[in-house]
């Protein structure tokens, strides 16, 4: 799939292309606006997303952030590696690619996310409760948070999913699910080692802590909205993402290991709110998924059939 090392140009010139999936694409659409990506050359370790004309949505990365993400993927996930060369057929440097690709596709995707679940317009509806009742402001943020995080993974899920889809790649599922779960949860592990201070501090702050996104995402990815949508591999890759996250989890915990009651008493709190107040966000959904059309579909199968023709000739050919 890929043949150049990771470094800062590539892991942009990667990030561009398959933002470029969602914002550029006849069949995702932001009703009434357009999506734009910025990278920033700030050093702030952030990203944000925000209404910059009355129909454009700017998401902005800034370099602070990812190359924080690429220094991680070079050591962290570089020293996994070896433990599942003898299991992956991707060599190193792919293995790498592709999880720094999960990685700063599920930063931008939930950004995104932001903009298509109307989390900016359902904030400036919710506002004027926030002056009656303060402690409702960092609820909803949170919530907002949570949903931005689930939909993100999902999203990334029907990606990767994609590309273990098209004939042209050739990569096999369980080695793209490693890269999926490995790239996830390394994102958050990455915030939560810059964070210092999100063990005393994540009651009050305005995300969940970073742990518990991480495995909320990686569990809601794979069975949340959109991966219901998908046909019976689904199943299969639920046992995958369970088993690699374990694993995963082995080896970054291997000196201070997660504290299991901890994880799973915060895990179900933020998932009981999610699930309540999820469908409010119905009315403020910007995204307008078109249907491929069948001319579409028909000139693809025609380009396809076009290649294979040619293929068998070479083949056949003395
Ligand atoms: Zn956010």
């Amino acid at each position: 799939m890929t043949t150049h090392a990771l470094n800062y140009e590539v892991m942009i010139a990667d990030l561009k292309q398959v933002a470029d999936k969602f914002i550029s694409v006849n069949h995702f659409k932001v009703k009434n606006a357009e999506v734009i990506l910025q990278i920033s050359d700030s050093q702030e370790i952030n990203a944000r997303v925000y209404l910059s004309a009355s129909d454009q949505y700017i998401v902005r990365l800034y370099r602070g952030v990812l190359e924080s993400c690429l220094s991680f993927v070079e050591d962290t996930v570089d020293s996994y590696y070896p433990l599942v060369a003898a299991q992956t057929h991707l060599d190193r440097e792919t293995f790498l690619r592709a999880t720094c690709s999960c990685v700063t596709e599920y930063m931008f995707l939930h950004e995104y996310c932001h903009v298509i679940r109307g989390h900016i317009n359902y904030r400036d509806f919710r506002k004027p409760l926030w002056v009656e009742r303060p402690e409702l402001e960092l609820q909803d943020i949170r919530f907002l948070e949570c949903d931005a995080d689930i939909y993100a993974a999902n999203f990334l899920f029907a990606r990767t999913y994609s590309v273990f889809k098209d004939p042209k790649v050739a990569i096999r599922l369980c080695d793209l699910m490693q890269c999926y779960v490995v790239g996830i949860r390394s994102m958050f592990e990455m915030l939560y080692r810059v964070s210092e201070v999100e063990d005393l501090l994540h009651e009050e702050s305005e995300h969940p802590h970073s742990l518990v996104r991480a495995y909320i995402a990686v569990c809601m990815g794979v069975s949340g909205p959109v991966s219901e949508c998908l046909d019976e591999d689904a199943e299969e890759c639920r046992a995958l993402a369970m088993r690699e996250l374990l694993s995963y989890e082995a080896f970054l915990y291997k000196d201070r290991p997660i504290d299991p009651g901890f994880l799973q008493s915060n895990f179900e709190r933020e998932l009981n709110i999610w699930t309540t107040r999820e469908q409010d966000l119905v009315f403020f959904n910007l995204l307008k998924v078109q249907k491929v059309s069948i001319f579409t579909k028909a000139r693809e199968w025609l380009r396809r059939s076009k290649r294979f023709t040619r293929d068998s000739k070479i083949q056949t050919q003395p």
